[in-house]
């Protein structure tokens, strides 16, 4: 392992370096590689972001979004510039399974890597590690990587504020969540006052649905929601048909479990979807009720206790048909 001394030193002269995130990366996956970014370019690092697929287009307008390199679309230039870096930064995943195929190419490159992260049971594949599970959002802990560990507070110049601020609303479901604390606030007041404007951001991300994202949305809500009472479960389930009738692009269905976890007395919210390579399955829970150890033992998943996903290659009728089996098991903890 690295100590912070050695990682100072060597990023005071310009390295080749690669961050990258996980695959189908979120607000705070894009949000805190493109904050990154944007500091270590300030430096004459030749930084560059390699997301491991697409992501949704509402973050495409983050500053430095035009530089990411997306693995799938350009494989040769991404495998050199990991076999090239001297560094790799990790953000936002625990294990090289969460990069798909890049895992392999990242653990093959000599590079030294970094990992900046706030999911549970890190894998040990990294050469320093920056980990807090306590953290809202990995933005937060690259923000204080910056701040505490690099001690650079004015390299957190506009660009380097907007995409951390992303990170941090979305990771915290626009600061609701329990993982915002006072020191999230503070991180996001100064945030704000090296530039982000919430507003601005917030409408970049939030309202920027196309007409037939909503229509999607109002069709899984009416037609695709089951409630489950006996076990405090609700689930909305969407086929192959569903998406291709309503054009759904990547990033339409980010959040739609949520409205099935609004329900009153709901402790598990589950969104299942036949996507065309498999079914991908996105939990949320309240309070102590355990999602990620659903998708850990049964859907070759995980994730954080009350945000969790996995998947399957069973049939589509056959997930569903097992996550409703599964309840039972967890009967106790789900209507306590
Ligand atoms: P989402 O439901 O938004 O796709 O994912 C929620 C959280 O679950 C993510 O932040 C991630 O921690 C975790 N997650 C989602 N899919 C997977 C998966 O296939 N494997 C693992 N290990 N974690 C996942
Ligand atoms: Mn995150």
């Amino acid at each position: 392992m690295l100590d912070i001394a050695s990682l100072t030193e060597l990023l005071a002269q310009p390295q080749k370096i690669v961050i990258t995130t996980h695959h189908k990366p979120d607000g705070d996956a894009m949000g805190s590689s493109l904050g990154l970014y944007n500091y270590l370019i300030q430096q004459g690092h030749h930084a560059k972001v390699i997301a491991p697929t697409d992501y949704p287009q509402n973050l495409s307008w983050l500053p430095g979004n035009g530089d990411v390199i997306i693995y799938t679309e350009n494989i040769p230039r991404s495998a050199q510039l990991i076999a090239d870096a001297d560094i790799i930064f990790c953000l936002d995943f625990n294990a090289l399974s969460r990069i798909n195929d890049m895992g392999i190419l990242v653990g093959e490159s000599s590079a030294l890597k970094v990992m900046i992260d706030h999911h549970l049971e890190p894998a040990d594949f990294d050469d320093y590690r920056y980990w807090d599970i306590n953290a809202c959002a990995t933005a937060q802990l690259v923000y204080k990587f910056i701040v505490k560990e690099l001690n650079h507070p004015e390299l957190i110049n506009k660009d380097v504020a907007v995409c951390l601020y992303t990170g941090i609303m979305t990771d915290s479901a626009s600061f609701s969540l329990p993982k915002t604390t006072a020191e999230v606030h503070l991180i996001v007041a100064a945030l704000i006052e090296a530039g982000a404007d919430g507003y601005y951001i917030h409408e970049q991300v939030y309202n920027d649905s196309s007409e037939s994202r909503l229509r999607f949305l109002g069709m899984c809500l009416s037609e695709k929601l089951e409630v489950l009472y006996e076990y405090n479960t609700a689930i909305i389930t969407v086929s192959k048909q569903d998406l291709e009738k309503y054009n759904v692009i990547t990033g339409d269905t980010e959040g739609i479990v949520n409205y099935a976890l609004s329900i009153s007395g709901i402790r598990l919210a589950a969104f299942i979807v036949e996507r065309t390579d498999m079914v991908k399955l996105s939990l949320r829970s309240k309070g102590e009720f355990p999602a990620n150890d659903i998708c850990k033992k049964y859907f070759n998943g995980g994730g954080h206790r009350n945000a969790a996903g996995g998947m399957s290659n069973s049939s589509f009728e056959e997930v569903v048909n097992q996550f409703k089996l599964i309840l039972p098991e967890y009967k106790k903890l789900l209507i306590q």
